[in-house]
């Protein structure tokens, strides 16, 4: 990082009590993208839930998320990383959104992630429902597929709803694997489990590819060495981290709209981040908290809590990548 690069850094707790003040991502200042060139890693909201087929209330994460984010320190107190010592961090704000017409959101949000990307900017965001990670594909892996370590309940690989409608929060990845965003050979999915509409909902993803580790797999083998199958899945090329907290059992993280039983914990979700240290990060999301299901702000501390875990990851990664 060139020293005559103004640094951002979160305002602590000892200076301003994490009550007061306006709430930033991980009380970082706040920048629009395009005064953001000297920034590393981008935090951003995508207020949008208009591919949710249930219960709505995504829209609404971002807002949520910022507030509990004033919980979060400076040091990872497990692998000591200081995220904000090894890259520039900044909040850039929400992505514009159009919340009565799902085709222009999508290219909304699309054209802020190609603002961000074409800086150089990492992007680590928070929905809104699952549908706004293809947006953010659209954007950082137009020029070549990435790979993807995916944890959720739902592959979100179906194809059709409500007759030939293709675009909600259940089908993102199939339509990123079809446009050619996403390898499905370098792409792990992480806690699936709940009902399907058909037996065969199962076959398109495994047809692909894809590694599928459904719950009772991951329960079997323990978080260590799901992430170890991870790193052999993505291997070196360029990865994204997806979170949906539904992945998470529904007792750590109640407030989404589409919770299924019999989940992995949070303790687990962290040992598994962990575990993905000196991969070749591109971004990452925390998406489907859902404050309306969430009135006492738990589901959005998990998931900001999350955000930090992945924050560390990409901030090792800038770092490396400025000494290459
Ligand atoms: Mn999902
Ligand atoms: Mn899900």
């Amino acid at each position: 990082m060139a020293d005559n690069k103004r640094r951002f850094r979160p305002i602590s707790g000892n200076v301003l009590p994490r009550f007061a003040g306006i709430p930033t991502f991980m009380r970082l200042p706040h920048l629009a993208p395009e005064e953001a060139e000297e920034v590393d890693i981008g935090l951003i909201g995508v207020p949008w839930d208009g591919g949710t087929t249930n219960r709505a209330g995504a829209r609404h994460g971002p807002r949520q998320m910022r507030d509990l984010s004033t919980l979060m320190r400076n040091v990872h107190h497990v692998t000591g990383v200081r995220p904000y010592e090894l890259a520039n961090c900044a909040d850039l704000g929400d992505t514009p959104v159009n919340p009565v017409d799902l085709e222009d959101s999508l290219a909304r949000i699309q054209h802020f992630f190609e603002t961000v990307h074409g800086q150089g900017i990492m992007p680590l965001s928070a929905g809104g429902d699952h549908l706004v990670t293809l947006p953010i594909m659209r954007a950082i892996a137009k020029d070549r597929p990435v790979g993807m370590v995916h944890f959720d309940a739902h592959t979100d690989t179906w194809d059709r709803y409500f007759g030939d409608y293709t675009y909600t929060h259940g089908t993102p990845f199939r339509r990123a694997i079809e446009e050619g965003l996403l390898d499905p050979k370098r792409t792990i999915q992480i806690g699936i489990r709940g009902g399907l509409y058909t037996p065969q909902d199962k076959d398109w993803g495994l047809e692909q590819g894809i590694r599928v580790i459904e719950i009772e797999e991951f329960f079997e083998l323990g978080p260590q060495r799901v992430v170890e199958e991870a790193r052999r899945v993505v291997g070196e090329g360029p990865t994204y981290i997806s979170f949906d907290v539904d992945g998470l059992d529904p007792v750590y993280a109640p407030g989404t709209g589409t919770p299924e039983i019999g989940g992995f914990s949070t303790h687990e979700a962290q040992i598994m981040l962990r575990g993905l240290r000196g991969l070749n990060l591109v971004g990452g999301d925390v998406v489907e908290v859902s404050p309306p299901f969430d009135p006492s702000g738990n589901t959005a501390l998990v998931g900001v809590t999350l955000m930090f875990e992945i924050l560390c990851l990409l901030s090792e990664r800038v770092a490396q990548q400025a000494k290459n």
